[in-house]
């Protein structure tokens, strides 16, 4: 029987279902998890503040005959709790841009805590979002190093009507904030029309983009990725390669990418 999995915090949206829907069509079963992840989080992150929307979520999920909502508490990921727990550290290379230098020991408890999860799910197959792309290539690599016998499923990025991929964080938004928010996807769509037109060099497309990232965004990073390194490009752009974008509009952080 192949049984697919979809870790999540919680507090669903369209993107998330659309991970449990490609699941649900090619897995006879399917466990989405929700648990917010202590690991993962800064000491001065939103952990506290994440919204948690337990029933919700679960009146989401009850749609779907083959689905299993698993809510584990704390000690059944972290018998020791959380800070005693023994943890995955991610090599260097790979999280030493993008998110993972924003948020140095990130991808360490992402990993963590997708490996104990899928220690007790025992899935045959694993499905992450693109949306966060750099979060997908760790956990690819790390169940390549580690030849765990689950395939990792990419999972394309859902957007809103107006570009903006749907992200828990959005509601953090106040409605001017919201309304900037679509300067990322504008940017998206500015790199991708200028690479079309015939650029291939990054820095050119990265200038670019810049122009749409203007005030109140505030750019935390922006370059262009290898698809599997996640190195910045030193050299022409070829397809697949990786827009990889944050910015804070006032104290909200949010993250897209796009795949040349
Ligand atoms: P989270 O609850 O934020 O940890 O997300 C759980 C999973 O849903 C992760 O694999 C995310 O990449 C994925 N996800 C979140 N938002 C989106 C989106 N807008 N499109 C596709 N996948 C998403």
């Amino acid at each position: 029987m192949s049984l697919g999995f979809v870790p999540t915090m919680g507090n669903l949206h369209a993107g998330h279902l659309s991970l449990v829907e490609q699941s649900v069509r090619e897995n006879e079963k399917t466990v989405v998890s929700i648990y917010v992840n202590p690991r993962q989080f800064g000491p001065n992150e939103d952990f506290d503040q994440y919204p948690r929307t337990l029933d919700a979520d679960k009146a989401l999920l009850s749609q779907y005959d083959t689905v299993t909502v698993w809510t584990p508490g704390t000690t059944d990921i972290y018998p020791l709790g959380p800070s005693n727990a023994y943890g995955i550290t991610v090599p260097k290379a790979i999280a030493q841009h993008w998110c993972g230098k924003s948020r140095p020991h990130f991808f360490d408890g992402v990993c963590t805590v997708v490996f104990r999860l899928c220690q007790q799910v025992n899935p045959t197959r694993l499905y992450m979002g693109e949306k966060d792309y750099q979060q997908y290539a760790i956990i690819h690599a790390l169940m390549q190093d580690y030849q765990l016998p689950i395939t990792v499923v990419p999972c394309p990025i859902v957007r809103n009507a107006d570009g903006l991929a749907y992200s828990s964080r959005n509601q953090y938004l106040s409605p001017a904030e919201r309304v900037h928010a679509t300067q990322l996807y504008r940017a998206i769509q500015a790199a991708q029309t200028t690479v079309t037109e015939g650029e291939t060099n990054p820095a050119m497309v990265i200038k670019k983009c810049q122009t749409y990232l203007g005030n109140p965004l505030k750019i935390d990073y922006i370059g262009i990725a290898d698809p599997l390194s996640l190195q910045p490009i030193d050299r022409d752009i070829h397809s697949n390669d990786r827009l990889m974008l944050a910015a804070y509009l006032g104290k909200t952080r949010l993250i897209d990418n796009y795949q040349f």
